[in-house]
């Protein structure tokens, strides 16, 4: 009797994930529909010097528009956009949105500040150098006002490959940041090689930080250690006036969290670059 074969037959066409396929077969064909019909934008956060004014940096945070879901945030398609490949051509439209439109606040006489984009393990091979020449080229923007966000899975995962790539990127002259510190392998011997100029103190850390003395403990020596190798700290998640004290107190360079702003439309960002720092902050 066929009954393995039959019965393979019979598991994969289970009506429930008949369903899910065809969920994932929709999700996947709106989300190239939203590429193609612009309904992904980019939403802006500052990041702030510990003075709790001025504005240092930012990192640009995709959003996709839906017609009839509102705006969805990037946990609910990047990792589809990453099964299906199709993060690739969605990460360099990103790239390409960033630049010129830092280029046009430039040409507007705006007083821009470096934006980081993320970048998915996906992004991270050889073609990612000749994608970040073309947009720089094609947008007219000096390399310096970009920053790449990688996170130390996506990074390590070959490191000889990873430093030599980094160092191709770093010597275009644009920058780079290691997200989620500390959530992943951190191999310090890699961090060591990594040409990076920052990181970025994991969400995770930041949260307790005023109950738990472990996160305190840890997050002292992200810093310490950061210094140590000439890199900034970026702490990420900040939400309280109690941890931008404890962060500020440990050395800590910039925040980035609701404190003091969320991740907000272009035309606002730009509001705020005009102004030349923050509003008087919580
Ligand atoms: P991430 O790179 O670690 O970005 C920081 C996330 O923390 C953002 O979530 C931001 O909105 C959120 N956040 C900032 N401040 C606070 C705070 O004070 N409290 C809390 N609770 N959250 C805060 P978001 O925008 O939902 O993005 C989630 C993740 O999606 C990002 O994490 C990043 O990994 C990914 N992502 C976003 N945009 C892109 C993109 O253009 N390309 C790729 N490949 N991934 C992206
Ligand atoms: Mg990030
Ligand atoms: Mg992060
Ligand atoms: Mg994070």
């Amino acid at each position: 009797q066929a009954a393995d074969g039959v019965g393979q037959r019979y598991a994969f066409y289970r009506p429930e994930l008949n369903r899910d396929a065809n969920e994932r077969f929709k999700l996947e064909n709106a989300l190239r529909r939203a590429l193609e019909r612009h309904e992904l934008e980019l939403h802006y956060q500052p990041q702030i010097a510990v003075d709790g004014k001025s504005i240092v940096s930012a990192e640009a945070l995709l959003r996709w528009r839906h017609p009839e879901r509102g705006l969805v945030p990037p946990n609910d398609f990047i990792p589809l956009a990453e099964e299906t490949g199709l993060i690739v051509e969605m990460g360099e439209w990103v790239l390409h949105q960033v630049c010129c439109q830092l280029q046009a606040w430039r040409r507007a006489g705006l007083p821009v500040v470096p934006v980081a984009v993320n970048l998915s393990a996906h992004q991270f091979d050889e073609r990612i150098v000749g994608t970040v020449r073309r947009v720089l080229d094609d947008c007219g923007l000096e390399p310096g006002l970009l920053e790449l966000e990688l996170t130390e899975s996506a990074s390590m995962a070959d490191a000889d490959k990873s430093v030599a790539l980094l160092a191709r990127l770093k010597g275009m002259g644009i920058r780079l940041a290691i997200d989620d510190f500390g959530t992943g392998y951190s191999n310090l011997n890699y961090l060591k090689r990594f040409p990076v100029d920052r990181l970025k103190l994991d969400r995770s850390f930041v949260r307790d930080l005023e109950t738990d003395a472990d996160d305190l403990a840890i997050a002292r020596a992200v810093v310490a250690m950061a210094h140590g190798l000439r890199l900034s700290v970026v702490a990420e998640g900040v939400e309280t006036a109690g941890q931008l004290a404890l962060l500020t107190d440990l050395g800590c360079d910039l925040v980035q969290g609701w404190l003091f702003s969320r991740a907000v439309p272009a035309e606002e960002f730009a509001r705020l670059l005009a102004a030349g720092q923050m509003p008087a902050a919580a």
